[in-house]
């Protein structure tokens, strides 16, 4: 059997090959694989140098300053040192956090676990269309409100929420705004200056990067104040600590400088995809597209098809690898709590599936996706099954 066609770029992406070149040369002895900690000799210095210059090639990607750049293992991590370390960087009690129901669950937990701390968190539902508005957030603000965490782009829809409009509330308000941007760095515009962000989180594998390496930014100016979560040697300016790994951060930093490189072209590449996509399917028999009204990233459809169990599709489509919601509610089963919080009823959420398209799709592979939906659906749709019966 061939290989099914990868579509859930959304769950990870394959590493750009020129990224993988990038890290095989920070491995061996003839090769970058020194401590960046350590400054007495040659190897040490080398390791440094590449850390650094995969440093500004992110902050580049982001209009940000490299010395706010602070590596993590991955925007898991990142959500946490954010939240975590925000309150924990202030003495005041009882301090108030906002944030939407549709958060990756880094965050949702996060806040879950601050909240059993004393800590008083509100949780915005979004609009029927998947974003958040601001209104329903200012709706929440408390005088202890100290703390705004949302996603840039919703990872199970692709729906963008509005920072700007957030970036500037945040700053009149003097309340720190954290977002988390795993889905939409190196996909759309993302400036940290233009949008007022204070602390971003970022992933390098869901740009074409290896996976285990994230980072975090945190803004200098104004300072934003941080309490460590991983506390050792004083890496990343007491940040975060932890011998960093060289390979790693290269892959990032290279992945970061492709991504920023090839934008415009890539996002309006992909743009077609999803549209050749959606006009073939779209006028199937109680087929709809989820978030479809809102501004969208071009990668991610999230689509629901009445009366069609999503793991019974999800069986018939065994050459493609999609998702049903998020890679990590699909190992519960649980129907996707972003569709439930957007209105829709645990049986529609049930019924939907993520596609998500990337880099190394071709038009070809959507021909073949279109073409097994299409006679999935035939086969599965409920008026077609009752009128046989
Ligand atoms: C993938 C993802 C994360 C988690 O990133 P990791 O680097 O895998 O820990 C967090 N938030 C969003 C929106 C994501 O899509």
């Amino acid at each position: 059997m061939n290989s099914p066609i990868y579509l859930d770029y959304a769950a990870t992406t394959p590493v750009d090959p020129a990224v993988a070149l990038a890290m095989s040369e920070c491995l061996t002895l003839d090769g970058s694989f020194g401590n960046a900690a350590s400054r007495s000799h040659f190897y040490g210095w080398k390791a440094e140098e590449l850390v650094e210059a995969a440093r500004s090639q992110l902050a580049n990607c982001i209009g940000a300053d490299p010395r706010e750049i602070v590596w993590t293992s991955g925007a898991t991590e990142s959500n946490n040192l954010a939240l975590k370390g925000t309150i924990d960087a202030r003495a005041e009690r009882p301090l108030h956090i906002i944030t939407s129901q549709i958060e990756h669950k880094s965050v949702l937990d996060a806040c879950g676990y601050l909240g059993e701390h004393g800590v008083e968190v509100s949780y915005v539902a979004p609009s029927v269309n998947g974003d958040v508005s601001l209104a329903a957030i200012a709706a929440e603000l408390r005088a202890n409100t100290c703390l705004i965490s949302l996603m840039h782009a919703n990872n199970e829809t692709g729906v963008i929420n509005d920072i700007a409009a957030l970036g500037e509330f945040c700053r009149d308000k003097g309340i720190l705004l954290h977002v988390d941007a795993a889905q939409t760095l190196g996909k759309i515009a993302l400036n940290v200056a233009e949008l007022n962000i204070d602390l971003m989180s970022m992933s390098a594998h869901k740009l074409y990067g290896p996976k285990g390496i994230g980072a975090l930014y945190v803004r200098r100016h104004p300072d934003v104040r941080l309490s460590a979560q991983i506390h050792g040697g004083g890496h990343e300016r007491g940040m975060r600590s932890g011998t960093l790994p060289t390979h790693q951060i290269v892959g990032f930093g290279k992945a970061a400088e492709v991504a920023a490189t090839n934008i415009d072209e890539e996002k309006a590449r992909i743009f077609s995809l999803r549209e050749q996509f959606w006009r073939g399917i779209y006028e199937l028999d109680g087929v709809h597209l989820n978030g479809g009204k809102a501004l969208c990233l071009p990668g991610i459809v999230n689509v629901g098809f009445d009366g069609i169990d999503g793991e019974t599709l999800l069986m018939s489509l065994r050459g493609l690898a999609i998702s049903t919601g998020s890679a990590c509610a699909s190992a519960t089963m649980e129907p996707s709590y972003v569709l439930t919080a957007m209105g829709n009823s645990s049986e529609y959420a049930h019924n939907s599936l993520r596609f998500s398209f990337g880099r190394f799709t071709q038009a070809e592979d959507i021909d073949t996706a279109v073409e097994s939906i299409r006679h999935a659906h035939a086969a599965l749709s409920p008026k077609l099954v009752q009128a046989r019966t």
